[in-house]
């Protein structure tokens, strides 16, 4: 473990009763518990609005994890035994008297606290005044900020000076949970412990990059925050543009908070920002409509919503990063809701051999393809051209065939963890790397704030799709009049 470690005793969970908090972090938690690895006299305090006693507090939290956690983790013994862990504190983060009774409940915060906010951004300037009041700022406090941070560049430095003003950097964990995820960590051993990959990585060896996030399910329980929000803002903004950067850095010197956030934010300097008159040729929205996802009849998103709407549901860009290693090779990102298939994959197709030997023999070639799958299965899949076998009396006969490593197979005894359980511990221990610098975040918003611009200045509205398909036909002509073809199968 790095020697910069620094265990608390404190955690207190603002946003506790909502739903991040029942399906992720109460049951994060408790994994985190369940294998030993909170400091062993570290309290949990959940604070939020609704009138709750400590008891009620716990008998809430055990019926989410009656209700989230897999059925061979629930240890009654161990349960009973984080439960002992937790309070709980009535709060209105914009009431700044209620302050005061955190600062009761807690006490003596001198050995460490880490404060974690999993409320709505427009919450998190109030909150942080409250705690500033409270006492709660000082040199061993800790704070989390739970994406998304706010609502464009403008909002997001907002509340960045707003937390910057008591905070310091180092003591700032921006969660982006898919740096949580195995898969996402495994980029890195790829990329950087293995030596074969780094010549090829380059305008040279990859002719494009394709980023997809699918999704199956439609508005869910979220119309209040999605409606508002959009598939450009909800995905793209944090989650694809990190995919992105860890495609795309140089190789970082070393493991830590700094090498890595460094090269992530140089890609994020050189991400090639859309004109507004090239936002139409470049990227397209859609919005679905009814149609049938996995054999059931779905309603289309307005009829889900109940009013009209302009949000779109579905954004696909083609972006480019101007530096030399990725000259001319376009990144191509595609993310919605009701999609075909539940999917997230990086596929990175390689450029064809410069001349093929088997053309004069009927042999024909296709280019390689790795594929990086995130979910729902976790696999790294190389497509090679390989040969079939046979006497080739009528032409060589030459196949793709996958090499492929099932992370899920191969790692089959080793539990696979939540993303929100290493990234609260890394915050209640005090490890930065996989958490998004204020940089980063800010550079984030600045393209994809461009590219909305775009859409109003070009007035584009998305465009309906069935449910149940890839998103509208524009999708399939963005990459197409490259002569890319998008990995759907
Ligand atoms: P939620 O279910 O609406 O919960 C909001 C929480 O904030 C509740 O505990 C609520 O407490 C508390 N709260 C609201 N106003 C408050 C106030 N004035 N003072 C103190 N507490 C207040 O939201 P959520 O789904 O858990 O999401 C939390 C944050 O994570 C949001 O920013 C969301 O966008 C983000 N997020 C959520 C998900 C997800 O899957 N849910 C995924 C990614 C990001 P009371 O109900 O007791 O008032």
């Amino acid at each position: 473990m790095p020697g910069t470690r620094q265990p608390l005793d404190k955690l207190l969970l603002f946003g506790a009763t909502g739903d991040l908090a029942q399906r992720m972090l109460l049951p994060s938690l408790y994994g985190l518990d369940e294998d030993g690895l909170l400091p062993a006299d570290m309290t949990i305090t959940g604070a939020a609005r609704s009138e709750m006693s400590d008891d009620a507090f716990r008998k809430f939290a055990k019926e989410a994890l009656d209700k989230f956690l897999p059925a061979d983790r629930k240890e009654k013994d161990k349960i009973a035994s984080f439960l002992k862990r937790l309070n709980y504190q009535t709060l209105d983060v914009t009431k700044m008297d209620h302050f005061t009774r955190i600062s009761d409940e807690l006490g003596d915060t001198s050995k460490g606290m880490a404060i974690f906010l999993s409320t709505a951004p427009s919450l998190f300037e109030p909150t942080i005044k409250g705690l500033d009041k409270a006492g709660f700022t000082h040199g061993n406090v800790r704070i989390g900020l739970e994406k998304p941070l706010g609502y464009d560049l403008a909002s997001s430095r907002e509340i960045n000076d707003a937390v910057a003003s008591v905070f310091p950097e180092d003591r700032i964990y921006r969660f982006d949970h898919y740096l949580g995820k195995e898969t996402v960590q495994n980029i890195l051993a790829l990329r950087f412990g293995n030596s074969f990959f780094e010549p090829v990585w380059n305008a040279q060896g990859i002719d494009n990059v394709q980023i997809t996030i699918a999704e199956t399910v439609g508005l869910e329980e979220r119309a209040g925050y999605y409606d508002g929000a959009g598939a450009l803002r909800d995905m793209v903004t944090n989650h694809m543009l990190q995919l992105l950067a860890l495609i795309a850095m140089e190789p970082p010197a070393r493991y830590d908070k700094d090498a890595i956030r460094d090269e992530k934010a140089k890609v994020f300097r050189c991400l090639r920002q859309i004109a507004p008159e090239d936002v139409p040729h470049n990227t397209v929205t859609g919005q679905y409509g009814p149609g049938a996802v996995d054999g059931q009849i779905v309603k289309g998103y307005l009829d889900e919503l109940g009013k009209p709407s302009v949000t779109e549901t579905f954004v696909a860009i083609k972006a480019n990063i101007d530096n030399w290693r990725w000259q001319g090779v376009p990144f191509y990102l595609r993310t919605g809701k009701r999609m075909a298939v539940r999917r997230s994959e990086i596929a990175i197709q390689f450029k064809p051999v410069p001349h093929s030997m088997f053309a004069g023999r009927g042999g024909l070639l296709q280019p390689n393809v790795l594929t990086i799958r995130l979910q729902p299965e976790e696999y790294i899949q190389m497509l090679i051209m390989a040969k079939e076998p046979g006497l080739d009396r009528d032409g060589v006969h030459l196949r793709e065939v996958p090499l492929n490593l099932s992370l899920d197979a191969e790692f089959a005894g080793t539990r696979r963890r939540i993303a929100y359980e290493r990234l609260l511990l890394d915050l209640i221990e005090g490890d930065q790397t996989l958490f998004v610098r204020r940089d980063e975040v800010e550079a984030q918003w600045a393209w994809t704030d461009a590219i909305r611009a775009g859409w109003a200045a070009n007035d584009m509205k998305p465009k309906s799709y069935a449910s149940g398909s890839w998103g509208p036909s524009t999708s399939i002509a963005l990459t197409e009049r490259d002569g890319v073809t998008w990995q759907d199968d």
